[in-house]
């Protein structure tokens, strides 16, 4: 059988018909699955997006919590500086009060020790001499007044340096200056310790290199205290037979008073705080010596406010030498 060129038409059209289909069929197939594709990507990106911002988000805020939190533990690293400082200082504190408290408990102690001694001898003395018992004009009658003046005499120094204490304390000390002839009162205080010096056994010495007058412009009185402190000292720390010179020099604009001895001297350990108030190397009551440790204290203090010097150098059993240095009037 024959196929007319009809039905070859046919045949051809319908295979380019369905192939057209088909394709077409595939091309939209392929479309839907692109934009699929293309649907999942955008997810995918947004998805990737979002989880980035958060990680941002979050990689602030733990930023921002480091930063505080570091912050924090700056501030209480410095609050516990803080804290460790004012322990330190209250128990500084604390240490001040007990070592004040033990000086007060020492004043006590020294005071009453100062005041029952020489008022036991003025007791004593005059109860004797009350009771009539010894001859008036005697000796021993003599030697009584002798002990109940000196011990009046010492009793008012004590009374005398707490006074002057409580001046530079409360800050209501001042000074009467005037010109003066320093040379003329370091006489008159060698002459008035000339007795002290006898009792003691000491032979007390005033070295100078002219007897022409050295004007300073300053409070005789006290200047004078500090003069008889120093000497009385020398003298009080010697051996019996030994001397005590006294020197006055002149240096440029300044005259020294130096007082030097050849006693006990100071051991090193106690020259650093020998300026202190009631401070005494031996400060035991059964000491060999009388005296309250004030005397240097209140020299210091006389002597600064003259805008003076006061030191001293010794060596323990070889002497020692104090002097203060003042301005010279011009
Ligand atoms: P006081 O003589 O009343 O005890 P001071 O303040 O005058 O008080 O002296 C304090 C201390 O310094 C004395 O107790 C003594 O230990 C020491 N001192 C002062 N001068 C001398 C000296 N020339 N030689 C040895 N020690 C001295």
């Amino acid at each position: 059988m024959t196929v007319s060129w009809w039905q070859q038409i046919n045949f051809f059209y319908f295979i380019t018909t369905s192939l057209l289909v088909v394709i077409i069929l595939l091309s939209v197939l392929l479309y839907f699955k692109y934009k699929q594709v293309q649907w999942v990507k955008s997810q995918l990106t947004e998805a990737i997006d979002a989880k980035a911002k958060s990680q941002l988000v979050l990689e602030t805020r733990v930023a921002e919590r480091t930063h505080s939190l570091q912050e924090s533990s700056m501030t209480l690293s410095l609050r516990s500086k803080q804290l460790e400082k004012s322990l330190t200082a209250l128990a500084i504190k604390n240490e001040e009060l007990k070592r004040l408290d033990k000086l007060k408990d020492e004043f006590i102690a020294t005071v009453s020790h100062e005041l029952r001694t020489p008022l036991t001898a003025i007791r004593g003395s005059i109860g004797l001499i009350a009771q009539e018992v010894i001859k008036p004009n005697s000796v021993a009658y003599k030697n009584l007044v002798n002990t109940a003046q000196d011990s009046s005499e010492r009793l008012a120094k004590l009374i005398n340096d707490l006074l002057d204490l409580q001046k530079f304390a409360a800050g209501t000390f001042s000074l009467d200056c005037t010109k003066f002839d320093l040379y003329e009162l370091a006489k008159q205080s060698i002459y008035t310790l000339q007795p002290y010096a006898a009792r003691y056994a000491v032979k007390l010495i005033f070295n100078t290199l002219n007897d022409k007058p050295i004007f300073v412009y300053a409070d005789n009185f006290r200047i004078q205290q500090v003069m008889d402190n120093l000497v009385s000292n020398a003298i009080k720390f010697s051996p019996e037979q030994s001397e005590v010179r006294v020197d006055l020099l002149i240096t440029a604009d300044k005259v020294t008073f130096k007082v030097t001895d050849f006693g006990i001297g100071i051991p090193n350990k106690f020259k650093a705080n020998l300026f202190q108030n009631f401070y005494q190397v031996d400060s035991s009551n059964s000491r060999a010596k009388e005296g309250t440790g004030l005397g240097l204290a209140i020299c210091k203090k006389i002597i600064e406010n003259h805008q003076g010097e006061i030191g001293f150098e010794s060596e323990s059993d070889q002497g020692s030498q104090f002097w203060f240095k003042l301005p010279l009037a011009t």
